[in-house]
C-alpha cells in the first residue's frame, strides 16, 4: 500500500515537473522575415526549459493569424500593428468589420515592416501608378500585405479592376511567377532584406517603386498606422538609389487566455536573452525592449505587463 502511494506520489511528481504548455506560433511564409523570426523564438523558449513547446507554423500572414487565434487553433503570432488594430475594434478593413477579435493581446513590438513593391525591370512601372493594367500581385490570402495593397493603391485612386491582373499568392509563388513572366509586379509588406525579395532581386533584373508618404497622408484618418521609411539602396542586389515608401510594424501578439505566466517567462527566455537580437538583423538593428512596448495598438496581455512593468517601463 505504502508503495502503491509513493509511486503514485512521484509519478504526480514528474508529471507536474513535465507539465507542459504547447504553442503554436502563427507566422508568415517560408520566404518572409516572420518565419525566421518565430522559428528562432520558438527555440529559445524550448531550449530555456521553462514548460512551454513552442513551434512556428507557416501562415498566410497577419489577418489568417489573428483570426486563427480567435478560433483558437493559434495561441500566439506575429502580426502588423495595423492589422491587429482593425481586428481589435472591428474596423477598418473588411476582413474584421463589424467582427472584432477581442481575444487578442499585444506581447510587443518587433521591428519596422516595409512596403516593398517589387517591378520586374522592363515591365514599364516606375511609379504606382503605372501598376494600371498590369498583373499584380496583392500578396497571399490572409496577409496583411494584400491589405495594405489595396490601401496603397486605394491612395493612387487605382481600383482593383484597373489591374489587368489582381492576384493572390504566397510570396514564394509571387516569386515563380514573376520569373515565369506572368506577374509584372508584387507588394510586400515586411522587414528589410526579406529572402522573398533578395531571392527575386538574384534572379531578375528588378526595381523597387516609391509609395510616396504624402499621397498614403491623405488616407491618414482612416489608415493612420503608416510611417515615411526609406529602403536604403544595396538592400537588395541590383537596387542601388534609396527608395521612399511606408512603413507599420512587426508585433508578437497573444490569444488572451495563455496564462500570464507563460508570457512573462517567454519574454523572459526571449528578450532577456542575449541571443534573441541575432536572431534575424531586423531585430539587431531595430529592436528595444523600451521600444517593445511603445504605441501598442491593443491592450497588453497581463503576463507582459508584469515583464515590462518590472522594467520600469510601465508607470
Ligand atoms: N506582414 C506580412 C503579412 O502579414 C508578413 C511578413 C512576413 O512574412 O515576414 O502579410
Amino acid at each position: 500500500m505504502k508503495k502503491t502511494l509513493l509511486v503514485l506520489a512521484s509519478l504526480a511528481l514528474a508529471g507536474a515537473a513535465f507539465a507542459q504548455t504547447f504553442i503554436t506560433f502563427g507566422s508568415g511564409g517560408t520566404t518572409g522575415v516572420y518565419f525566421p523570426v518565430a522559428t528562432g523564438m520558438a527555440k529559445l523558449v524550448n531550449d530555456a526549459n521553462i514548460g512551454v513547446r513552442a513551434n512556428a507554423r507557416s501562415t498566410g500572414g497577419s489577418v489568417f493569424n489573428i483570426n486563427a487565434i480567435a478560433s483558437g487553433e493559434l495561441q500566439m503570432a506575429l502580426a502588423q500593428n495595423d492589422i491587429a488594430y482593425y481586428a481589435y475594434n472591428g474596423t477598418g478593413i473588411p476582413a474584421f468589420e463589424g467582427r472584432a477579435v477581442k481575444s487578442i493581446r499585444a506581447v510587443g513590438v518587433l521591428y519596422p515592416e516595409v512596403v516593398h513593391v517589387v517591378a520586374r525591370a522592363g515591365a514599364g512601372i516606375s511609379t504606382i501608378a503605372d501598376l494600371r493594367g498590369k498583373r499584380v500581385v496583392l500578396g497571399d490570402v490572409g496577409s496583411g500585405t494584400e491589405q495594405n495593397a489595396r490601401q496603397i493603391l486605394e491612395a493612387y485612386g487605382i481600383s482593383l479592376s484597373d489591374l489587368r491582373e489582381a492576384i493572390r499568392v504566397n510570396p514564394n509563388n509571387a516569386l515563380a511567377l514573376m520569373q515565369d513572366g506572368r506577374a509584372d509586379a508584387f507588394f510586400f509588406t515586411g522587414g528589410l532584406g526579406a529572402s522573398v525579395i533578395a531571392q527575386a532581386a538574384q534572379a531578375l533584373r528588378v526595381q523597387l517603386v516609391q509609395v510616396e508618404y504624402a499621397r498614403v497622408q491623405e488616407l491618414a484618418k482612416k489608415y493612420p498606422f503608416y510611417r515615411a521609411f526609406n529602403i536604403p539602396g544595396g538592400t537588395y542586389r541590383g537596387v542601388d538609389v534609396t527608395t521612399p515608401s511606408v512603413a507599420v510594424f512587426a508585433m508578437w501578439i497573444s490569444a488572451d487566455n495563455v496564462s500570464a505566466d507563460v508570457v512573462y517567462n517567454m519574454l523572459k527566455a526571449t528578450f532577456d536573452n542575449p541571443e534573441f537580437k541575432a536572431i534575424h538583423p531586423n531585430l539587431q538593428r531595430f529592436f528595444s525592449v523600451a521600444a517593445a512596448v511603445r504605441g501598442l495598438p491593443i491592450p497588453l496581455h497581463p503576463g507582459a505587463e508584469r515583464y515590462y512593468r518590472e522594467k520600469g517601463l510601465l508607470r
